[in-house]
């Protein structure tokens, strides 16, 4: 069965441009429920700690300094299918290749700086639901 839930960042930069509420509405007006949601700013040890899967990458080093340079949102998201529906809705990690109406191609500036994060498997939705949420946090 596919799962109910994905994690979701509004990134740094997205904050700063005063995205925030847009975001959130294009999020909500897409049918997905928000269950936990904070505004949090991640230390460089946690941004390193929660992109740890492409330590080594190049991009790696820019993108958790990137991250941990001021403050995001985290939501954890909830709807059938939310893993793939929530990809389909922010689009390419690059934003000038993203789709026309995805999240990122109206908010974001670049391939790094894309505007949110979004789960890649159910699996990966759990942990990092769980990196910032503990379950008193949920709804
Ligand atoms: P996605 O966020 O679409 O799942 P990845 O998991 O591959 O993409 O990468 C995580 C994040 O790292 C991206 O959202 C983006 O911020 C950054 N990133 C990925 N690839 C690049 C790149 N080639 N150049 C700069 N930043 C990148
Ligand atoms: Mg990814």
């Amino acid at each position: 069965m596919k799962g109910r839930i994905t994690l979701t960042m509004i990134k740094p930069h997205a904050i700063e441009d005063g995205n925030l509420g847009n975001i959130l509405a294009k999020i909500q007006m897409a049918g997905f429920k928000i269950s936990a949601l904070k505004m949090l700013r991640l230390r460089l040890n946690q941004a390193q700690e929660f992109y740890k899967i492409h330590e080594g990458r190049d991009f790696y080093k820019p993108l958790t300094e990137f991250m941990s340079n001021g403050p995001i949102v985290a939501a954890i998201l909830e709807k059938d299918n939310a893993v793939e529906d929530f990809r389909k809705l922010i689009g390419a990690t690059d934003p000038s290749t993203a789709q026309e109406g995805t999240i990122r191609k109206l908010f974001g500036l670049n391939t790094r700086e894309n505007a949110v994060h979004g789960s890649d498997s159910d699996e990966n939705a759990r942990i990092e639901a769980d990196f910032f949420f503990s379950l008193l946090e949920r709804y």
